[in-house]
């Protein structure tokens, strides 16, 4: 399989770009410091993880053994209950929440979604594709869901099963709506038939190692879990996890005489490389190593609040965030960083390869372009 030499070129080009634009990438909440190499004989294979990763399949180029053990993992972070428990290697987390949303349609047919004002684009989509009814919640200035709001909501909806979306870790924000509490208002109001969805696309990755640890997994009561591969572990391909109570899952499976599996998941092919690059690095980093890329993200997130503080921009953050948030900079900086704005307000993310070196030159990019909109 030769290339041509101009399509070669075009290639080597693209590499170059490539280089330059990851260099300057400080706004979008996905990882750059992972080394795959190792992996790269098993690009020589047609790998396909169709079907449940926790069934036989004919076709045996599967790395479902590999999806098991990632899936495993965060099962454990997300303290799931014992053997009660069913999840897979995802796409991203629209799919992960996309299968979310679907269990709790299916167990809750006659059910309403809630989900917040600060909710990820994707979640619209979702839930129209599942044509499933909704209602938006008010979201507090810190990007969290107004739980008043939320409880008035549902209180005048009590005929309807509530089916809540709930975000760890909100897209602008990274703000953590507090499962506890939401359960605590469905306790108060008496409400049995429910179902608990946490996006925890971003936070998932690192929730388990946060001091509090926030609100978030099936102990605190969720029924299904969104975690992203690619955001704060890092892949070259984007992927993600999704987690359920198995109950839920066993409800809905179909038995598919073609695959000699279980057809349980959203795709019918499914990536098997991915789940070997997710393996690779819970393997390599193991659960110090993720501790210590949190601790110094954190460190360099507190580094950036102080920074632009000083130079008067009015940047803050959530408890905890690596996300720091501040008034929509010139579109000069915008640009040059990738900064993503919405609301009147940008953020940078202090994923792990974000550096102080960059957090220095962005802060000096917005001084020199006359400061923030205040
Ligand atoms: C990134 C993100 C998503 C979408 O996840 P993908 O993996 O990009 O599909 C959903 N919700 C939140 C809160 C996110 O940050």
């Amino acid at each position: 399989m030769a290339l041509a030499r101009t399509d070669q070129m075009q290639l080597d080009r693209f590499q170059e770009y490539l280089e330059e634009v990851a260099a300057k990438e400080i706004g979008y909440p996905v990882a750059f410091d992972f080394d795959y190499s190792a992996l790269e004989p098993f690009l020589s294979f047609s790998l396909n993880n169709a079907g449940d990763p926790f069934m036989p399949m004919t076709y045996l180029l599967n790395s479902h053994e590999f999806e098991r053990e990632v899936v495993s993992f965060y099962a454990q972070l997300a303290r799931a209950p014992k053997d009660q428990w069913w999840g897979y290697v995802t796409n991203g987390s629209t799919e992960s929440n996309l299968y979310g949303l679907f269990l709790g349609r299916e167990l809750l047919p006659d059910g309403i979604a809630y989900f917040s004002q600060d909710s990820h684009y994707s979640v619209g989509k979702n839930l129209h594709f599942l044509n499933m009814r909704h209602i938006m919640i008010r979201s507090r200035p810190n990007g969290e869901m107004d739980y008043d709001d939320l409880r008035e909501t549902l209180k005048i909806r009590r005929d309807a099963p509530p089916i809540i979306f709930a975000n760890i870790g909100t897209t602008m924000k990274e703000a953590r709506d507090d499962i506890g509490q939401i359960r605590d208002i469905l306790d108060e109001l008496a409400i049995e038939n429910r179902y608990i969805h946490c996006d925890a696309a971003l936070s998932g990755g690192y929730a388990a190692f946060l001091d509090p640890v926030p609100a978030w997994d099936f102990e605190d009561g969720a029924d299904s879990i969104a975690i992203s591969g690619h955001k704060f572990l890092g892949s070259p391909i984007p992927c993600g996890i999704v987690l359920a109570r198995r109950g839920h899952v066993e409800r809905i499976g179909r038995s598919v005489a073609y695959i000699g599996s279980v057809d349980t998941t959203i795709s019918g092919s499914r990536n098997g490389f991915t789940p070997l690059v997710l393996w690779y690095a819970i393997r390599s980093l193991g659960i110090e190593g993720m501790k210590q890329r949190l601790a110094s993200s954190l460190a360099t997130a507190a580094y950036a609040e102080e920074q632009l503080n000083n130079v008067g921009i009015a940047a803050w953050r959530n408890p905890q965030a690596l996300t720091v948030v501040f008034p929509v900079p010139p579109a000069e900086v915008r640009e040059k960083w990738q900064l993503a704005s919405a609301g009147g307000y940008s953020h940078l993310i202090c994923m792990p390869h974000v550096s102080r070196q960059q957090v220095d030159e962005l802060v000096n990019d917005i001084r020199q372009a006359g400061g923030t909109r205040q």
